[in-house]
């Protein structure tokens, strides 16, 4: 798969979508799976925006019970368990410890009854039923976990993906089903005719080259940008998707547990979290505050980084964390439905498909673990607007392939395991253009230990013949990635 701008201006889509994150890439792979003629525009890389900043599970959402909303969880669990089905080499169970101290908010056999309801909602399709064990048993599996004030630990599956990786499977799929989807492209207007949206602007932001794309109907898929997106077209009237964005940061550190995650109560306010084994290393997150910024602009603040190194430090005293411990840190922005709820984690992770004018589709809220079901409903509006009855949805049934080359050759990397063949195949297939491309949302070094300027530079070796870069763009290339690195998740070199 080449990327082809110029496909773009050859053609009168279907389906224009504008965003490649992964709302954006699964309507792409959904439509085109039904037959539709789809274009799919990002303005950066594909998932460079929230689907690269997630906490990487694919989830019943065990917290949502607290806020009654039992429909949600019952959705979520239901995508877990057709999420694995359809893509095991990506969603992977993973077992998740639930401590309960003496003296936190939520007792234990109220934890128990949600953790059965939680079952019960999953109809029983969930990896394993919960189980409940004695401090004994806990510290038997994951010693390094705080004994101290121990009641009791339920032990619990969820799922964790790779978010990035994943978002890219699902481009690269519509791209093998025929859709145009074209990276570092942005769409920058609309033109309209009685009210119909006739053609996108955008720009080829490698070439500067301005294009115009016609569709029958546009899609904007663009996350966080979503309302700015809408505001560009002239048929809006105003009816903007409303959001509550939150701000939700992460920190990577050394790997602190066996084999589970962890989702406990912070002591500092009582929030869930989670501590969740990434590799070799150590997802912390995450925070959840509001955000009125440009989303192209979000880096963890050092009070988001404190906070949850010291919630990390509580509960694993053994550890003896401090700062220096912390190897990366990352921020994503949830482009979250605007509600009047002050407490930002008690905002609703529901979704919304807005339609403006007669063919613009807007898609707002949601989460990762929803995004097939929402391309779904997604797909079926677009039928609506033109007129047609819709073809029956696959995704469900479908295979997300792994087209990547087999292990061969020179490894890079352990953990997680990539190639060189992998970094070719990447530039050559996968329409990674940048170091960063490769690094961080094809192959996963970026969150690794081989995350640094000695492994970006043997990346940029690799990519140099296919992409045809002489020695000076190689280098720029890896000093591209360093300054990116440096401003997105602030890596110790
Ligand atoms: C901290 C955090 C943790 C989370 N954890 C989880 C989790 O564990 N599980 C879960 O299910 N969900 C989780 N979520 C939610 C989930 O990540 C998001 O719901 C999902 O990634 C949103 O995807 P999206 O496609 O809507 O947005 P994005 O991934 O941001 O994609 C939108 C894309 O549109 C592009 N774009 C914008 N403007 C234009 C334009 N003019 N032209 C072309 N392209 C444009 C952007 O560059 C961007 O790539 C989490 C979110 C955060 C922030």
């Amino acid at each position: 798969m080449r990327r082809n701008p110029a496909a773009l201006a050859d053609d009168i889509f279907d389906l224009l979508i504008i965003g490649g994150g992964i709302f954006g890439a699964g309507a792409a792979r959904d439509a085109a799976l039904r037959g539709l003629r789809v274009a799919l525009v990002e303005r950066a890389d594909f998932a460079s925006g929230t689907s690269s900043r997630s906490s990487k599970l694919i989830h019943g959402g065990f917290r949502y019970l607290e806020q009654y909303d039992f429909a949600l969880v019952a959705e979520s669990s239901r995508e877990r368990r057709i999420l694995r089905e359809i893509a095991p080499h990506r969603v992977k169970p993973l077992p998740l410890l639930l401590p309960v101290y003496r003296g936190g908010e939520r007792p234990l056999w109220l934890l128990r009854l949600g953790m059965t309801l939680y079952d019960l909602l999953a109809m029983y399709g969930n990896v394993e039923r919960h189980r409940t064990l004695s401090q004994k048993q806990a510290c038997a599996l994951e010693p390094t976990l705080q004994a101290d004030g121990l009641r009791g630990v339920i032990r619990f599956f969820d799922c964790q993906e790779d978010d990035a990786r994943f978002c890219v499977d699902n481009v690269l799929h519509a791209a093998k089903l025929g859709a145009a989807c074209v990276n570092y492209c942005e769409v920058t207007g609309f033109a309209a005719e009685n009210g119909r949206i006739t053609l996108a602007r955008a720009i080829d932001r490698l070439s500067g080259t301005e294009l115009e794309i016609r569709a029958r109907v546009f899609i904007n898929a663009a996350g966080p940008w979503v309302d700015r997106v809408a505001a560009l077209a002239p048929t809006s009237d105003g009816r903007l998707p409303r959001l509550s964005p939150t701000k939700g940061v992460h920190i990577l550190l050394p790997r602190l547990t066996q084999s589970h995650g962890v989702f406990f109560q912070g002591r500092r306010d009582g929030r869930m979290m989670f501590v969740l084994p990434w590799h070799d290393r150590t997802l912390v997150g995450t925070t959840d505050t509001d955000f009125h910024g440009d989303p192209a602009s979000v880096y963890p603040a050092a009070a988001d980084v404190d906070y949850l190194l010291a919630e990390a430090a509580a509960l694993f005293p053994g550890a003896g964390l401090k700062s220096s411990d912390v190897i990366a840190a990352f921020a994503g922005i949830r482009p979250l439905l605007a509600s009047n709820t002050a407490n930002p984690s008690a905002r609703s992770r529901d979704h919304q498909i807005l339609r403006q004018g007669e063919n613009l589709l807007s898609l707002a809220g949601g989460k990762y673990t929803t995004y097939r079901l929402i391309a779904q409903q997604t797909i079926d509006a677009a039928y609506g607007i033109m007129g047609r009855k819709p073809r029956a949805c696959t995704t469900a049934t479908t295979p997300i392939p792994d087209d990547r080359p087999r292990m061969s050759g020179e490894k890079i990397a352990d953990s997680p395991p990539v190639f060189a063949s992998d970094i070719e195949h990447a530039a050559r297939e996968e329409m990674a253009i940048t170091v960063d491309d490769v690094m961080s949302r094809r192959t996963g070094l970026a969150l690794s230990r081989f995350g640094g300027a000695d492994v970006a530079a043997r990346v940029a070796e690799i990519m140099a013949p296919p992409l045809g870069w002489e020695d000076a763009r190689r280098q720029a290339a890896v000093a591209e990635y360093g300054a990116e690195r440096r401003r997105s998740i602030g890596f110790e070199e």
